[in-house]
Formats: C-alpha cells, structure tokens, sequence
C-alpha cells in the first residue's frame, strides 16, 4: 500500500522528525499554515480517527499527550493552541493515515468548517 506517511515513519521519505516512540511519531508539516504546524501519528497505519475503538483508546490518549508536550515543547503552552483531527473526505482529511494537527503560533479563529 502507498503511504506517504508509512514513508516518513519508515525513513524512505525525509521529514524533521521532533519526537518518536514506540507508538507515535512527530513531525513538521511540509505546508504549515501556522507558525508551529507539527503532525502527530501513529507508527503503525490506520486509515482514520474512526480505527480508535476502546481497544485502542491508549493510542488515542497517547496522541494527545505527546501533542499537548510538543505543544509545550514549542513555547504554546501559555497562549494556546489548537490539536484538529480531520476524519474522511467531508472530515476535510487529505492524507489516509490517522494524523493530528498541532496549530499554533498566532491567534487561530474560530472557525469549525
Ligand atoms: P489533512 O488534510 O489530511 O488533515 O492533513 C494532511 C497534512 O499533511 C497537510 O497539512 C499537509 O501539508 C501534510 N503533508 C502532506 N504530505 C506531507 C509530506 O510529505 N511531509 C510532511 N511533513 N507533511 C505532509
Ligand atoms: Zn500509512
């Protein structure tokens, strides 16, 4: 299966990698639409958010410590910051494997679609 993330995570596509474990990986996104745009996911594949069933719940909450982290890491914590998962075609997802964006950097609006 072509997966361009598959790719980053396994090093045959280069990418800044901020943070990896056993679990996640963390990167900075190629098109960043605010001063700090990181993606956070999965080392293993997953198409979309639908896949975090109970039986995967950990690696939904692992997702989003390692975000609020990586957040901290890149000074946000205090003015804030936004973590979007976009899920399917209507979801706005554009790449099929399960990501979530760290946004950050400037005053986001509050605009839900
Ligand atoms: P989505 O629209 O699926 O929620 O977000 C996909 C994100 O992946 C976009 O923000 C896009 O800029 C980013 N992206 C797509 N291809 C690459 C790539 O090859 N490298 C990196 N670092 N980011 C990518
Ligand atoms: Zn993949």
């Amino acid at each position: 299966m072509d997966c361009i993330f598959c790719d980053i995570v396994a090093g045959r596509v280069q990418a800044e990698v901020l943070h990896r474990d056993e679990q996640v990986i963390v990167i900075r996104d190629i098109n960043p639409q605010t001063p700090t745009h990181l993606l956070v996911m999965p080392t293993k594949h997953l198409d979309t958010v639908q896949e975090i069933n109970s039986e995967k719940a950990s690696l939904g909450g692992h997702m989003i410590v390692v975000g609020n982290e990586m957040a901290c890491q890149e000074g946000l914590a205090d003015k804030g910051y936004r973590l979007t998962i976009n899920c399917g075609r209507e979801g706005g997802q554009t790449v099929g494997h399960l990501h979530m964006h760290v946004l950050g950097g400037r005053q986001l609006r509050g605009q839900m679609g």
